[in-house]
Order: structure tokens, then sequence, then C-alpha cells
């Protein structure tokens, strides 16, 4: 059971936002309810584990915490193929994905429905790909029949990229139906599962996905400092034409080091440690266990937001994500001096919104090592400094 150790979030912190009776961390570090969606708050088991001694990265003892951790990586990601670590936060990920199955000149569909499917379609121009670009309206998700007729229009389209939870407008896309029409039409089916894997259901085998990558810091309970792709076999048959030029994010490098229980290049080693623990946490939970908690979790958000008279930027709630809430500010009122005053008095640090959606939403992660608890903790302060504003006209 994960049940993170903090006081309520309606206890005094002082004026820099250090709380002054909040949970602390076994490693005597302050922990205030940090509610962005990544990177997210640490287990003490898991912050512990990372601050063990090094280890030679190329000695016996790291090659069995590195064959843990990939297994652990296969079993979360439904990968039979070994699932790839990199040292690099997601968007290095994102990299490691185009640069490896991407050539210059190869055209993909970039979908995008916020921040983080433009930075996707971003990276793969940035190295020369001809992109048509399917954007939508950030809140809405994508349709999986329009990529099927954009797919049947332009049959020179190799590869689909897509996001498969929005972080920057709290939207899950229909992964599984979009893979579907990808696979009818055998193209390269490329996803951002940054802030999904591990939290909401996302088979890459069963739903036939070809690079899927995620970061450390999101729903794995670890610090930032690793990003896992998997590849499929598709994946690395492209791979094998792909001369894109590459050195340190080479993924065939990479896999050819694992088979010996190693990283071509120094790797983060504490996070390997997090992720090691972080691992037996999610085995005792179960991995079904965590979906439904993120899931329960999630729906009481939306709901408890809903409560309050304020609205949810997914314009349709069945594609509302389960790792992250983005929700409206009302008309008229000041963000940032709310997002502060929730910070600095009462010690929650709430997301953002990102690009267009600056100071006009508010994001509450959930993802990784949470519970209700904490959420209701953060949705309290957020009520009160709500009422506060409005009680002052
Ligand atoms: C966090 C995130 C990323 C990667 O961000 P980094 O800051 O590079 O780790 C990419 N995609 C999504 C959907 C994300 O949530």
């Amino acid at each position: 059971m994960v049940t993170p150790n903090r006081e309520p979030s309606l206890s005094p912190v002082d004026g820099l936002g250090r709380a002054l009776d909040h949970g602390m961390t076994s490693t005597g570090v302050f922990c205030l309810n940090l509610r962005i969606p990544g990177p997210t708050p640490c287990p003490d088991e898991v912050l512990t584990a990372s601050a063990r001694q090094m280890i030679n990265h190329r000695g016996p003892e790291f090659a069995q915490i590195l064959r843990r951790v990939t297994d652990g990586l296969n079993w979360v990601f439904g990968s039979s193929n070994d699932v790839l670590s990199f040292t690099t936060s997601g968007t290095g990920g994102l990299e490691v994905a185009i640069v490896n199955t991407i050539n210059a000149g190869d055209k993909i569909l970039a979908v995008s429905i916020g921040s983080f499917g433009d930075r996707l379609r971003s990276i793969a121009k940035t190295y020369g790909a001809e992109v048509d670009s399917y954007a939508l309206e950030w809140g809405e998700a994508a349709d999986p029949d329009e990529i099927g007729r954009r797919l049947d229009a332009d049959p020179s389209i190799k590869a689909v990229c897509v996001t498969h939870n929005e972080t920057s407008t709290g939207v899950t896309n229909p992964v599984e139906a979009i893979a579907a029409e990808v696979r009818k039409r055998d193209r390269l089916m490329i996803v951002d599962a940054v802030s999904s894997m591990s939290s909401i259901p996302c088979p890459v085998e069963r739903w036939g996905l070809d690079v899927v990558v995620s970061g450390s810091q999101k729903g794995w309970m670890a610090p930032p400092g690793l990003a896992f792709v998997a590849f499929s076999e598709r994946a690395w048959a492209a791979n094998a034409a792909c001369t894109t030029p590459r050195f340190y994010f080479d993924a065939a490098k990479t896999r050819d080091s694992l088979a010996k229980l190693q990283n071509p290049w120094t790797p983060a080693v504490s996070i390997y440690y997090a992720m090691d623990r972080a691992f037996e946490m999610m085995r005792a939970e179960g991995l079904e266990s965590v979906f439904t908690r993120h899931e329960a979790i999630a729906s009481y958000t939306r709901a408890r937001v809903k409560g309050m008279g304020l609205k949810l930027v997914p314009v349709d709630e069945r594609f509302a994500s389960n790792t992250v809430t983005a929700v409206w500010w009302p008309e008229g009122v000041d963000a940032k001096a709310l997002s502060k005053r929730a910070r600095e008095e009462f010690g929650v640090v709430l997301g953002g919104g990102q690009g267009k959606l600056e100071g006009k939403i508010f994001r509450v992660g959930h993802m990784g090592w949470v519970s209700q608890r904490d959420v209701s903790d953060a949705l309290d302060v957020v009520e009160r400094v709500l009422g506060d504003a409005k009680a002052a006209g």
C-alpha cells in the first residue's frame, strides 16, 4: 500500500515555502505536497536506496541491478524484447526514438494535442523529417479514424508520432485504437508514454506499438535521470536502415551493451538503485492495483474539481487523464498569486499551464507515489485560496 507520510496541507509553512510541520523524509528533506506532473514525490525507501555508495558500473553487482530493472521495465511495458534505458530525461528518450528510426526526408504524421505532441514533432523536424501535422485544439483527443484517413491519403507516411498522455492538457489519447489504424496500414507507431507508462495501461506488444518512451521521474516513483525506450521487431528493422547521425543515443549500441549487462556509457547508477527499489514496491502492490489506484484517485480529483464549480480542460471527459488533471482557473482570478499562496502558505505545489495555457489553468499531478489524501489536501488548499480571493472581491 502506498501511503505518503505527510501532514495535512492546511498546516503552516514558513515564507520560503518550507513546511513547518509537513512530513519529513528519512533523509531529512522537507517534503512539500508536490503536485506537479513530474518530477513526482518518491517514497522514503526509494530515496534511501538512491543514496547508496557507488559501485563499478561494469561489475557483477551492477549487472544484477541492470537485469532486475530491465525485467521490471519489460513487465510494465509488456515487452518481450528488453526495454532499453538511457541516462537522460524523457525528452532525451524522444530523441532516441527519432534518431534511431527516422531518416532525413522520411515522412511522418505528427499527432499533437498539446505541448508534448509539439515537442515530438519538433524533434522529428530537427532531424529532417518531412512532417504532416495533425494538430488539435488543446483539450481535445486525437481521432483514430482521421489518422486512418490521413494514412490512406498518403502511403508515403512512414511513421505516426503520438503522445499517449498529453501532460500539458490532461488528455489521454486513444492509443490502442490509433495503433489499430496504424497496424492495418503497416506503418511505424512511435509513442510518447512518458507520463502514462506504469500508471495507465499501455502494453506495447498487445497494442502493436513500435517505439515507446517513458521517464523515471513521472509514474515510476523515482527521481529524474533515466529514460526508457522499447523497440519492437519492426522498429529494429527500421533502425537497421536508419542512417541519422547519433552517438550517445545509439539504440543498437545500447542493446549490444545490455546483452553484456552494461551500458555503453556511465549510467545514472543512483537512479538504477531507485528504480530497483521502486519495482519491488510496484510488484508488491501489483500492476493492476497500481492502475486502479490511479483511476480511482483521478476520478476522485475530477469529481471534486467539478464539485467546486471548476471546469476541466479535457473537452470530453472520457479522455481525461488518470495521471494529471488540468483545470481552468475561474475568469478574473490572479492565477499566479493563488498558486504562490498555495505554495508559500500551505506547502502545496500546483502545476501551471504551459505555452498558451500559462496563467489560465492549473494542473494537479497524481501519478506514481500518490494517495487520495495527497490530492484531497491539495484541493482543500485550492478551495481555500479561491474562496478567500472571492471573499476579498
Ligand atoms: C515530462 C514529459 C516529457 C519529457 O520531459 P523531460 O522534462 O524531458 O523529462 C515528455 N512527454 C511527456 C508527455 C511528458 O509528460
